[in-house]
């Protein structure tokens, strides 16, 4: 493609209304423009990108056995309301009338439509399994669209569902996906970890989202080091170290602690560190009860772990004046000794002896603290967030910490759609059976936009060789000398026969913002071809990522840089 000819224009200002780097970048290197909230156009580049995410998706799911059909956006209000959805999902399904005032809605997720085809025409169990996909337009009428890619309106996407006779069917339909999906992200040469998720109130028995690395995510996440382990912080369980706490050595003894409050001031002041302390957190739930729970002092309370061994919808903390009435004293001061409450402790506290407690008395705290011998504990259990360090569930691994955008998830359905809306088949005998379902998405537009968050710098995108919308970039010094520019169009015409994907810069612009566009638009490999490198016979390479600059042998040039994109494509 020759730059001079091609509809590609970057912008030195940030938009003002892009928060997040990769709608920054988008916006900047002229991927995409907005059209109104959350719509975009993808002008050339950014779709050249968006297409390379589309193919390797489409290969691997079609290598993994996957169908391809297409469904239509536009989807007749009975499909769901035979599912129950069309009253239960809110103002993000965008609803409307035709002429003849019948309803319709635009699809956000296409769950009704395919059970409907299913239906149709699969009646056989000999027709199972079955797995269908599509990549296509999607729209959700977010109340706050934002983030560009990242969180748009309308929005492409690839969705699969997946039809099987049982259980166990689908088991290995999910499976198959999950390792579809490894190969998808691996190949667009993103760094990621498969999360475990909740289910939710379907049921089913797994559901994993794919998390793009990058500092800037929405989602905090832990992963193992060794085995591939990894979950949301909210989710991730902790295994009982299974510690016996040491024989006591200090007596309980009352000290003043005037006006300190907090772990930290605690700590401070009795000149300790806060894994020395045992918090008490006075908790209320929404079925009226009031409970203490016990954490080390540098810990967190996982609420949603509380939540479950309690078997309640939500924990808060108490009020002051409930703190005041079950502790006898203001909040900051509550400890386990003499406390007339349901008692809960994290696994961790087991192990500790000699710690310091709140005193229930304002003012005052308990030194020398000991389990058994100064109180007792109803209940130990895991009630805490996980960190960085903290022992991997499944092995003797470490978890390491990290933040992710979730760029696709895969998800066992189970008979919910296929029950509401009648997907049977007749099994050997003769007898009808319900299909079992899973559905798998992947956000293709997301999955670009996470690519940058996750490979930037300050001067633009870096983008990892599969999905860079150009492999190459021949940037010409001065296109008004013959010599110059005959050399690099010779490169580019090399190149295109070679099958490496070249944007040849042939702008009259000065050389100094055609290396800034290069940069910005981040093509891996950037060639200068200036007088006075032709002189000496040598064109200059510059990586993108690393910034290492390589004099190359002209008439080598071509096949080196082939050599490199394919070497690039292979890792
Ligand atoms: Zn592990």
């Amino acid at each position: 493609m020759r730059y001079s000819h091609y509809l590609l224009n970057t912008l030195k200002e940030t938009p003002a209304d892009a928060e997040v780097i990769s709608h920054q970048l988008m916006m900047r290197a002229g991927m995409i423009r907005k059209v109104a909230a959350g719509i975009y156009n993808y002008l050339p580049l950014g779709l050249r990108s968006i297409r390379k995410v589309e193919r390797i998706v489409r290969e691997e799911m079609d290598r993994s056995g996957a169908i391809e059909l297409l469904m239509p956006m536009v989807v007749p209000a009975e499909l769901w309301q035979e599912s129950g959805r069309w009253e239960q999902y809110g103002k993000e399904l965008l609803r409307f009338k035709d002429r003849k005032e019948a309803d319709f809605c635009l699809g956000p997720t296409h769950e009704e439509v395919i059970t409907d085809i299913v239906r149709r025409e699969v009646k056989s169990y000999r027709q199972v399994p079955l797995n269908l996909y599509q990549i296509q337009g999607k729209f959700r009428d977010e109340i706050r669209p934002r983030f560009g890619l990242m969180r748009g309106r309308e929005f492409i996407m690839k969705d699969a569902y997946s039809f099987d006779l049982d259980e166990a069917g689908a088991d290995v339909a999910y499976d198959k996906m999950y390792q579809a999906y490894r190969r998808i992200f691996e190949r667009c040469g993103l760094r990621f970890r498969a999360v475990e998720a909740d289910t939710g109130n379907i049921g089913g028995t797994a559901s994993h989202e794919f998390m793009v690395l990058a500092a800037s995510g929405e989602d905090a996440i832990v992963s193992c080091d060794s085995c591939q382990y990894a979950a949301n912080v909210e989710k991730a369980e902790l295994r009982d170290p299974g510690q016996a706490a040491p024989a006591p050595a200090q007596p309980l003894q009352r000290v003043l602690t005037p006006a300190r409050k907090s772990i930290e001031d605690v700590a401070l002041f009795l000149e300790t560190a806060t894994e020395r302390l045992v918090k008490t957190l006075i908790l209320q739930t929404d079925t009226g009860e009031t409970v203490a729970v016990l954490l080390r002092g540098d810990r967190e309370l996982n609420d949603i772990k509380l939540t479950r061994l309690l078997g309640c919808n939500w924990v808060e903390l108490a009020p002051e004046e409930v703190v005041l009435r079950v502790t006898g004293a203001p909040s900051g001061f509550a400890g386990p000794v003499g406390l007339q409450l349901r008692l809960l402790a994290d696994f961790e506290v087991r192990g500790m002896a000699d710690f310091i407690v709140g005193a229930n008395e304002k003012d005052a705290h308990l030194t020398g603290a000991n389990l058994g011998r100064d109180f007792s504990v109803e209940t130990f259990a895991d009630l805490r967030q996980a960190v960085a360090g903290d022992g991997c569930p499944r092995c003797a691994g470490k978890l390491e910490s990290w933040r992710g955008i979730e760029v696709g998830h895969v998800f066992k359905l189970g008979t919910k759609y296929s029950a509401a809306l009648g997907a049977t088949v007749l099994d050997e005998k003769g007898e009808e059976r319900t299909l079992f379902m899973g559905c798998y998405g992947i956000g293709v537009g997301r999955t670009v936009a996470a690519a940058i968050e996750q490979n930037n710098d300050a001067n633009g995108i870096i983008w990892p060789m599969p999905i860079a919308p150009f492999q190459v970039i021949v940037t010409m010094v001065n296109p008004k000398e013959d010599e110059v520019r005959l050399a690099a169009e010779k490169l580019y015409e090399e190149l295109l026969a070679l099958g490496v994907e070249a944007l040849l810069d042939d702008r009259d612009e000065r050389p100094g913002s055609k290396f800034k566009d290069a940069d910005l638009i981040g093509i891996p490999l950037r060639v200068t071809v200036g007088a006075r490198g032709l002189k000496e016979g040598a064109l200059e390479l510059q990586e993108r990522r690393s910034g290492e600059r390589t004099m190359l042998p002209v008439a080598e040039t071509a096949r080196l840089l082939a050599e490199r994109v394919r070497q690039a494509l292979e890792n």
